[in-house]
C-alpha cells in the first residue's frame, strides 16, 4: 500500500546525491578540529548566517541547549514564547544543564507580546534573578509553522540589546521562513546574538544542526558541546549530507508550502474538519476536528489503515507537515482519503 507519511519534516531521508557526497566525504577526527568536509560546512554557515563561526552540532535540541548555556548563568531567568520547542519539547534541559528558571511570553501565532517582553525584564533588585536571554523561534513549530517578520524581530533584539539581554533565535525552520517572506535567511539571522537552524527537517540531510554567533560565543559553545557528549570524530560523513542541504535544497522549500496550502484548503472542506487558513504559512497544517462524535486519535487511526500518516496535537487536533517525499499529486489523494475515512467514521 502506497503511504503518505505527514509526521514530521523530519522522517525525509538523504537525496542520492547526498548519499554519493556522503561516501566520498575527506574526513579527519573533529574534535581535534581535523574534519575539512565539517570545517566547509561551518564555513558556508558563516556565509548563510553572516555571523562570525559556526559550530556542527547532533541536534537541534543540542544548539539550543548550549546556545542556552553560553548564554546565562545559574538561576538567571530567561524569557521564552510560551509555545516555544525549549520550552515544550526539550526534556526540561535548561533546568538541569544551565539551571536557569523561565518566563514564559504570550504570544499571536509564535510572535510573542512586546510590551510583555519589556515588563518581564527584571530591575536590579536584590531579590530578583538576572534577565540574560530571550528566545525567539522563527517559524514557530507548535503554532503550525507561522511565520515572525523582520521587522517585529528587529523590534525585540533592538529592545533586548537596550537591556544588555542577549538574543537566541530558534531558527530550526529559518529556510521556510525567509522563504515565506521573501528576504534572505541571513537578514532574519542577523536579527539575533546566536542562531540554530536544522538540517534534518526540510533540507533532507539525515542528521545535524548548526550553531552560528560570534567568535567567542562558539569558542565556548565549542567546550560546552563537548561536555554535552557532542564531540563526533569523523563527523565530515554527516557534514557532506549538510552542504547539499544548505546550498540545493533550500530552494524548493516554496513547493512545501505551496502543497500546504492546497492540503489545507482541502481539509477545511470537509465536513467535521477545520484549519485555520490565516496560520498556515509554511509547510505545517493543523487541523481542528470539529464533530462532538469524533476525537484526533480516533481519526490519526483511521487515516492510518489508508496509508495517511499524521501526528496528534490535541484530542482535537492533528498536525499534518509537507515536505520534499509529498508531491501536489500525493496532497490530491491524500484529501480523498481524508473525505472518505472521515465520511466512513
Ligand atoms: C525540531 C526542532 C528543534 C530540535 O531539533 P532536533 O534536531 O529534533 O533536536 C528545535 N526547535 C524547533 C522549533 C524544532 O522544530
Amino acid at each position: 500500500m502506497k503511504s503518505y507519511d505527514y509526521r514530521s519534516d523530519t522522517i525525509t531521508k538523504p537525496t542520492d546525491k547526498m548519499r554519493k557526497a556522503m561516501y566520498e566525504a575527506q574526513v579527519g577526527d573533529d574534535v581535534y578540529g581535523e574534519d575539512p568536509t565539517v570545517k566547509e560546512l561551518e564555513e558556508l554557515s558563516c556565509k548563510i548566517s553572516g555571523k562570525e563561526a559556526a559550530m556542527f552540532v547532533p541536534s537541534g535540541t543540542m544548539g539550543n541547549q548550549i546556545a542556552v548555556k553560553v548564554h546565562t548563568s545559574p538561576a538567571d531567568e530567561i524569557l521564552l514564547e510560551e509555545n516555544c520547542h525549549i520550552h515544550w519539547y526539550e526534556g526540561g534541559g535548561i533546568g538541569a544543564i544551565s539551571g536557569v528558571v523561565s518566563k514564559l511570553i504570550k504570544s499571536k501565532n509564535g510572535l510573542m507580546d512586546i510590551d510583555q517582553i519589556e515588563r518581564s525584564i527584571r530591575a536590579d533588585d536584590i531579590h530578583f534573578p538576572h534577565t540574560s536571554l530571550i528566545c525567539m523561534e522563527n517559524t514557530n513549530n507548535k503554532c503550525g509553522g507561522t511565520v515572525i517578520d523582520l521587522n517585529s524581530m528587529k523590534e525585540i533584539y533592538s529592545l533586548a540589546k537596550k537591556n544588555g539581554i542577549k538574543v537566541h533565535l530558534d531558527g530550526a525552520r529559518i529556510f521556510n521562513a525567509a522563504a515565506y517572506l521573501g528576504v534572505s535567511p541571513k537578514m532574519l539571522m542577523m536579527e539575533s546574538d546566536s542562531v540554530m537552524f536544522c538540517l534534518s527537517k526540510g533540507l533532507c540531510a539525515p542528521v545535524g544542526s548548526i550553531l552560528a554567533g560570534d567568535e567567542d560565543f562558539i569558542k565556548r559553545a565549542r567546550k560546552t558541546r563537548k561536555m554535552l557528549g557532542g564531540g563526533m570524530r569523523q563527523a565530515g560523513i554527516l557534514a557532506a549530507a549538510g552542504i547539499i542541504a544548505l546550498e540545493e535544497m533550500t530552494d524548493r522549500l516554496a513547493e512545501d508550502h505551496e502543497n500546504a496550502r492546497m492540503l489545507a484548503q482541502g481539509l477545511d472542506r470537509i465536513n467535521g474538519l477545520k484549519v485555520e487558513m490565516d496560520t498556515v504559512q509554511t509547510n505545517i497544517v493543523m487541523c481542528d476536528v470539529t464533530r462532538d462524535d469524533l476525537d484526533s486519535y480516533r481519526l490519526r487511526e483511521e487515516l492510518g489503515k489508508s496509508g495517511v500518516y499524521s501526528t496528534v496535537i490535541t484530542d482535537k487536533r492533528l498536525r499534518f507537515v509537507l515536505h520534499y517525499h509529498i508531491s501536489k499529486s500525493d496532497v490530491t489523494e491524500t484529501i480523498d482519503i481524508v473525505k472518505k475515512a472521515t465520511f466512513n467514521l
